[in-house]
């Protein structure tokens, strides 16, 4: 039997009507709306597309946005002075940085100056301890994005075997915090690169999530029958048939799990667009708590 597919793309645009409508009301009632100040340093175009991503979204939900444009040759001070000007702006809720910045800039050093109530990115150390912590904060897009599609396709999560393949501060690590705090109550195994027998780690799992930038490295045996797949994974492929000359495609081996798996995600329409819904989310969980 083929697995459900899970729409990231119709579960998304659910989630940024309904936040559009709420801010909506709230405006209309006199109310100022939630304000996302975004960094881009440089021309890096795949950094180009997603910030134009981001604004747009936020502007179909009624956002107010700042897109602050720096030269790839800014220093490092001049960088941080433009996070703190946002930080101290009562109009900005939320505050990125888009990553990766040129060389020679420290990445490390924008995320611990951004103040933790305004990181929607969810990256200050702060809010990665509240995460660790069982404490209420902001959690990173991707890993929400995902809890929220098990939630919204009432995949059960309490009690079951959860297997997060890749551990990176912005995906693997907080995804397998979430699934194991008292709001999943998950049992949870993460697995890296070192991690021996990963198939057989990963086919003990009802849930599989996976985040390693590997492109169809997940095949059927490393899927349990009746299991819910989550591919993060975005891979760009040469593909000589389509216009650009490449595509994209995930972590799992679609064609081979889907038979097998009781849930998968697509790539693309998966995951990725509940990252820039759950952008708008966390900016919108700012603005209410500063009411
Ligand atoms: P990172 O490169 O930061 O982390 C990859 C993780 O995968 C590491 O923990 C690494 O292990 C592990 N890994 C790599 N190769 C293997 C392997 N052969 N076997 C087991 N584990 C392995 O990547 P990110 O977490 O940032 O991103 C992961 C994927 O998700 C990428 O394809 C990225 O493009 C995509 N992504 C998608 C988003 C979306 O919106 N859908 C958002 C963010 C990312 P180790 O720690 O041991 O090196």
């Amino acid at each position: 039997m083929s697995a459900i597919l899970i729409d990231g793309k119709a579960t998304a645009e659910a989630i940024r009507s309904e936040i559009a409508r709420e801010v909506k009301a709230a405006v209309a009632a006199g109310r100022r709306p939630p304000g996302l100040g975004v960094i881009l340093v440089g021309e890096n175009p795949g950094s180009v597309v997603y910030v134009r991503n981001k604004r747009r979204a936020c502007e179909q939900a009624g956002f107010h946005s700042l897109q602050i444009d720096l030269p790839g040759s800014v220093s490092q001070g001049v960088l941080l002075d433009n996070i703190g000007m946002l930080n101290a702006d009562p109009a900005i809720d939320g505050i990125l940085c888009q990553f990766p910045l040129p060389k020679g800039l420290d990445e490390q050093s924008v995320i611990d100056t951004i103040d933790p109530d305004k990181d929607v990115d969810g990256l200050n150390p702060v809010n990665a301890g509240r995460l660790a912590g069982g404490l209420p904060g902001f959690v990173p897009c991707t890993p929400k994005g995902c809890r929220e599609l098990l939630r919204r396709y009432e995949i059960p999560t309490e009690g079951r075997r959860v297997v997060v393949l890749g551990r990176s501060k912005l995906v693997g690590m907080p995804m397998a915090l979430l699934m194991m705090s008292k709001d999943a109550n998950a049992t949870v195994t993460l697995c890296h690169s070192r991690t021996r027998d990963l198939a057989a780690e990963c086919a003990r799992a009802d849930i599989l999530i996976a985040a390693i930038g590997r492109p169809k490295m997940v095949t059927a045996d490393f899927v349990k029958p009746g299991a819910a797949v989550i591919d993060v994974g975005i891979n760009r492929i040469d593909d000589p048939s389509t216009k650009t000359g490449t595509r994209l495609i995930g972590d799992v081996d679609f064609d081979a799990v889907r038979d097998k798996a009781g849930w998968i995600t697509p790539v693309p329409g998966g995951v990725g667009p509940m990252t820039i819904a759950m952008l708008l989310a966390n900016t919108l969980q700012s603005w209410k708590k500063r009411k």
